[in-house]
């Protein structure tokens, strides 16, 4: 079974969860998905991604070094329709 992922995005938070970087000047946030394995077996296994937002409004947001400049992430890769960078340390 083919299932879909489970997107648990935040966006209702998204106010508090979208943070500042300064240092590449771009908004972003980490995004948590639950991937089902292939071949009808459950793997629950969440796995973390960081979504940057360009041309976002900085205004408000927390200051905060998004995990691309921190180096803790993997090559760019579209999960559900994201653009995202898995976060492969923490
Ligand atoms: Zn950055």
């Amino acid at each position: 079974m083919k299932s879909e992922n489970i997107l648990l995005y935040e966006s209702k938070k998204a106010d508090k969860v979208i943070k500042h970087c300064k240092k590449c000047n771009n908004c972003w946030e980490k995004l948590l998905f639950q991937i089902n394995g292939a071949g009808g077996r459950m793997e629950s296994k969440h796995r973390k991604y960081v979504l940057t937002h360009q041309d976002f409004p900085s205004y408000g947001k927390t200051k905060e070094t998004c995990p691309t400049c921190l180096g803790l992430t993997s090559y760019t890769q579209s999960v559900k329709g994201f653009i995202v960078k898995e976060i492969i340390k923490s």
